[in-house]
Parts: C-alpha cells; sequence; structure tokens
C-alpha cells in the first residue's frame, strides 16, 4: 500500500473540488466532507462494504486528510452500486454515494484506470442500456456485460427459471427513452 503523507500539495483544491460538486448535487446535504466525525454508520449499512479495501466512512476519511489519489485509485469507488444508503443513514448529512460518484469522475478526468475493470464495464453497460431504451432492460444488459467481460455464459443458468416466473421481459417495456437520451445530452454537455 502507498505510504500515506498528511495533506500532499494540491489536496486542498482537491476537497474544494468535491465539496463544489457535493453542492452543486444537493444544496441541502451538508456541503463539505470535513463534517464527518468517522461514526461508522455509513459503513455499517453499505451492501458493498465487504468488497471495498476502503469501506465508505474511510473513503471520506482519505478525502478529509487529503489523500484523495489514494482514493481515486481504491477499487471501492468501482464497486459502490449508489443505493445511497450510506447518505440517509449519515447523521452528518454527508452525501457520501456523491462523494463515490465524484471521484470516479475525478478518475476518469485524470486518466487513472479503474482499479476494477469488471465493475467499470457494468457500470458502462447500464448506462448504455438506460440510454438506449430510457429504462432497465435486463437481458440486453446481461449480454453486453458478458460479452465484454468474456463471462459469456455467466448466470445463463438462471435464465429459463427467471423466464417461467415471468422476471425477465422478452422485450423492452415502453418508457419515455426520448427524454432519458435528452437528459444524457445535457448532463454530457455540462461537463
Ligand atoms: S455516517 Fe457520516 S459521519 Fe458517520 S462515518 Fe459515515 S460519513 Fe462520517
Ligand atoms: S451508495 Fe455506494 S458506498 Fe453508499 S451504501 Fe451504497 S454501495 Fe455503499
Amino acid at each position: 500500500m502507498e505510504i500515506l503523507a498528511l495533506n500532499p500539495p494540491g489536496s486542498e483544491k482537491d476537497i474544494e473540488a468535491i465539496n463544489a460538486r457535493l453542492e452543486t448535487l444537493d444544496p441541502d446535504a451538508a456541503k463539505s466532507v470535513e463534517t464527518c466525525y468517522q461514526c461508522g454508520k455509513c459503513t455499517a449499512g453499505c451492501p458493498a462494504a465487504d468488497q471495498m479495501e476502503f469501506p465508505p466512512n474511510q473513503i471520506i476519511r482519505l478525502v478529509q486528510i487529503g489523500q484523495v489519489n489514494v482514493a481515486l485509485k481504491s477499487v471501492g469507488i468501482w464497486r459502490c452500486v449508489s443505493c445511497e444508503t450510506c447518505s440517509t443513514r449519515c447523521p452528518q448529512k454527508v452525501n457520501i454515494a456523491g462523494v463515490m460518484n465524484t471521484l470516479r469522475l475525478m478518475a476518469r478526468e485524470r486518466g487513472i484506470q479503474p482499479a476494477d475493470r469488471e465493475a467499470d464495464m457494468f457500470h458502462q453497460a447500464f448506462l448504455q442500456n438506460v440510454r438506449m431504451f430510457g429504462r432497465l432492460f435486463e437481458p440486453m444488459l446481461v449480454g453486453i456485460y458478458n460479452m465484454r467481460s468474456m463471462h459469456l455464459f455467466h448466470d445463463a443458468d438462471k435464465g429459463p427459471l427467471l423466464l417461467s416466473k415471468g422476471k425477465l421481459p422478452l422485450f423492452p417495456t415502453s418508457s419515455d427513452s426520448a427524454r432519458v437520451r435528452r437528459l444524457f445530452k445535457k448532463a454530457l454537455e455540462s461537463k
């Protein structure tokens, strides 16, 4: 593991950038990661914490002490499933899910390869799917992810049972996909 040096050069700018984005995401939530007092409630409720080398409270701590680069290289930010349990549980109203999202964006902007490539492939396949159909169409998501990750038959045995129970649609259900595409366009333009 990298040797941690407290508050390396540039760390204040990183923290400011993260706080600024948190304010954009939700002006009513706590504006600053500095309000975290390490109670651990976020990590206690996180469904993916056992798959992270730095669980949510430690990611927040890394940001607080200026070690954003360590957080950007961690697998945890890619294994976060954006369920927002952490943000809901936080007594300080820190938008931890927003921090995870912001760190993924910062990693991309700095050309840092995702520490978990398959989790990133899943994120990409998910977004592509929603962009195309306006909502999730599971068979397409599984197909794209399995092809890209080269796990061609992953979970294929579950298909027949899910189909027989009516839990797997054969066709995408209707939705306002044009509106969703406009949202994607707007988000890309505002980058
Ligand atoms: S729940 Fe909030 S205050 Fe507690 S450790 Fe997590 S971010 Fe910090
Ligand atoms: S949003 Fe991410 S970090 Fe927060 S509880 Fe869900 S999986 Fe864990």
